[in-house]
């Protein structure tokens, strides 16, 4: 590891914490060089997560790109940053528990959904409501193809 400022190696570790839920390790490091205080998380490495998308597309499980939605759902609501990661560390760890190296982007939203709501009710309307939308979306190309379909037999 090389300091972000200085690009120094000889980095000290000043205070090292078991962080939420104990699944991460925290550290504060300072760059004995320049001084420069910094940051950093240890986690176990976990095997990929594939998420199936709405149009069967596939892509890796992003935490950050959860981490995101969720900052976004909370934005101006009492939820604390460490609430969202230890948020984030359950919504992870359940999807994990379900042993399954592909899930489906419905399944994740669900698993969200639920924690959200045990959190704080502004940000779980507001999550819910963009999710519903896209569920909306969906349930009306269904019936517009269904009626495209009748259309096509009379
Ligand atoms: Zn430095």
């Amino acid at each position: 590891m090389k300091c972000n400022r200085c690009n120094e190696s000889d980095i000290k570790v000043i205070e090292s914490r078991d962080v939420v839920d104990d699944q991460a390790i925290r550290r504060r490091r300072m760059c004995n060089k320049c001084g420069y205080r910094f940051t950093t998380y240890e986690r176990i490495e976990r095997p990929q997560l594939i998420i199936i998308k709405r149009d069967n597309s596939r892509e890796l499980f992003n935490r950050q790109k959860l981490l995101s939605g969720i900052y976004r759902a909370c934005d101006k609501t009492a939820v604390t940053s460490i609430q969202i990661d230890n948020l984030i560390n359950k919504i992870e760890q359940e999807l994990y528990d379900i042993g399954e190296s592909e899930i489906s982007s419905n399944a994740v939203g669900e698993i969200v959904m639920k924690f959200l709501s045990e959190l704080n009710e502004v940000a779980y309307v507001r999550f819910a409501s963009v999710y519903r939308r896209f569920k909306d979306i969906e349930s009306f190309e269904k019936e517009l193809n269904i009626f495209k379909d009748r259309q096509l037999n009379t």
